[in-house]
């Protein structure tokens, strides 16, 4: 029997919010987001290092371990009807108590939730119960990690079994649009569930690469993305 309670914890970074979701089908949505600490992957351009890697950055500090009400407290600022949970890798935390019990609570006050995650971890039957919609970002060769490691053909599956999955790529050019095809395709993925989106740290390079990608993404069948929260905020962090 599962257990519900609001000082039950989680590990995380940060939460910040009224934001809005800056990238996918949910572009432009208003909501908080709730960043929780660990992740099993070491991509090597990640932009949330500080969740993870012990060798740049003192967890204990970067990271601190709250209760679910003090993080529903945070994340209910500003009225949001939906939360994004996202990493790191959230779906690490889906067996601990705190995290059956934020996403219950979540559910409770009535919250969309939105789970981001690199698609290695297979969604427990409460979380895909409970989950809105998974933000699926596998990695692609550029990423670094070896394939095993970034790629779990089961978890993908279990994701699309769950029918609440979508799948975001960040792409640097048309050779990531082609690795993209033939990944999507081994997999069973459907292209209209992909949005690929350009990669970039500024506005300037995201309109370049948005606009090389458009033709190519569409004419394979796939959606494109802007990543707003980047043309508008940079890189600055809990934007
Ligand atoms: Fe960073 Fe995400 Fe890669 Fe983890 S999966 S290392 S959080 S980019």
């Amino acid at each position: 029997m599962i257990t519900l309670d609001v000082n039950d914890t989680l590990v995380i970074r940060e939460v910040f919010g009224p934001t809005v979701q800056g990238e996918g089908p949910s572009t432009g949505r208003r909501c908080s987001f709730i960043r929780l600490g660990g992740c099993n992957l070491t991509c090597q351009w990640c932009d949330t290092p500080e969740t993870w890697d012990a060798s740049r950055f003192d967890l204990r500090q970067t990271l601190t371990r709250r209760t679910v009400a003090d993080i529903m407290d945070r994340a209910m600022q500003g009225d949001p009807d939906m939360v994004v949970i996202t990493g790191g890798e959230p779906l690490l935390h889906q067996r601990t108590d705190g995290w059956r019990s934020l996403l219950w609570v979540l559910v409770c006050a009535g919250m969309e939730i939105e789970v981001e995650t690199n698609g290695t971890q297979e969604p427990e039957e409460h979380t895909a119960r409970w989950v809105t919609r998974f933000n699926v970002s596998p990695k692609l060769a550029h990423a670094g990690d070896p394939a095993d490691k970034r790629i779990r053909p089961g978890a993908l599956y279990a994701l699309l079994e769950t029918r609440k999955a979508v799948f975001k790529f960040v792409v640097r050019g048309l050779d990531d649009v082609r690795e993209v095809q033939a990944f999507t395709a081994a997999h069973g993925i459907p292209p209209r569930l992909v949005w690929v989106m350009p990669e970039g740290i500024d506005t300037a390079t995201l309109s370049a690469r948005l606009g090389e990608l458009a033709d190519p993404a569409i004419a394979a069948g796939f959606n494109l993305s802007h990543r707003l929260h980047v043309a508008i905020w940079g890189d600055e962090k809990g934007r």
